[in-house]
């Protein structure tokens, strides 16, 4: 269930850092979605495509849609017509699905590169450690009016070790930042956004310079 006053005290937190909630609904009903929507949130993510595409069907049209979650090339063409922003663009191979599946759709899609900055293995991501190889595979002027990259997104390890998190969310700004200074990125305007932060770590995040929080949990407490 919505926990109405939790949603409202997040997202003034969120907008007072000038950044952007995204109110990740996974495995909530539609009726949650609309009580969001109906607060005027327009920012939802989704980390499963069946749910998405079904969930986008049923509601309102001017709901900007994020997709969080690891994209499958085979998939992407089930949320080409409508997605917002995709946030996991981890792989070459991906991105240049995505801009196949824009084209055909005659729209541009953006896109956020997702780095690897956890301690845990299993979390998808390119590494920080060397943040331009993936421009040495995507040819940038050849994505132009398909693919926008629009920025970064990483998740922290799952730990009570503030510091810890901190420094991890420190990490991918610099690699936003490494990324902007040194690779033709920074020619793109709306290479801007840091996607980091979560119900358990997005005031950190916001202290790290996120741009954009993935809340889900929370809002539901
Ligand atoms: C589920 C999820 C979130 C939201 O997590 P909460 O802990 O519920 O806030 C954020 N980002 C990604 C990629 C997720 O899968």
């Amino acid at each position: 269930m919505l926990n109405v006053e939790m949603y409202q005290a997040v997202k003034a937190e969120v907008e007072s850092a000038n950044a952007t909630l995204v109110a990740v609904t996974k495995r909530q009903p539609l009726e949650v979605i609309q009580a969001l929507y109906d607060l005027g949130q327009r920012d939802f993510g989704e980390n499963r495509v069946p749910e998405l595409v079904e969930k986008h069907a049923a509601l309102p049209k001017d709901i900007r849609w994020h997709f969080i979650g690891h994209l499958q090339r085979n998939k992407v063409k089930a949320i080409a017509p409508f997605i917002h922003l995709i946030h996991s663009g981890d792989s070459a191979r991906l991105i240049l699905e995505i801009a196949k599946e824009a084209r055909k759709n005659d729209r541009t899609i953006s896109v956020l590169l997702q780095f690897h900055i956890a301690q845990e293995a299993s979390k998808y991501g390119l590494s920080p450690t060397q943040p331009a190889a993936i421009l040495r595979e995507l040819k940038l002027d050849e994505l132009s009016g398909k693919v926008n990259l629009v920025g970064v997104m990483g998740m922290a390890t799952y730990t009570e070790l503030d510091e810890d998190i901190a420094e991890e969310f420190a990490l991918l700004r610099e690699t936003f930042e490494t990324l902007k200074e040194t690779t033709s990125l920074g020619e793109i305007a709306a290479f801007k956004e840091i996607s980091m932060g979560m119900s358990g770590d997005y005031q950190i995040a916001l202290q790290q310079g996120s741009t954009m929080v993935r809340v889900g949990s929370l809002l539901y407490q």
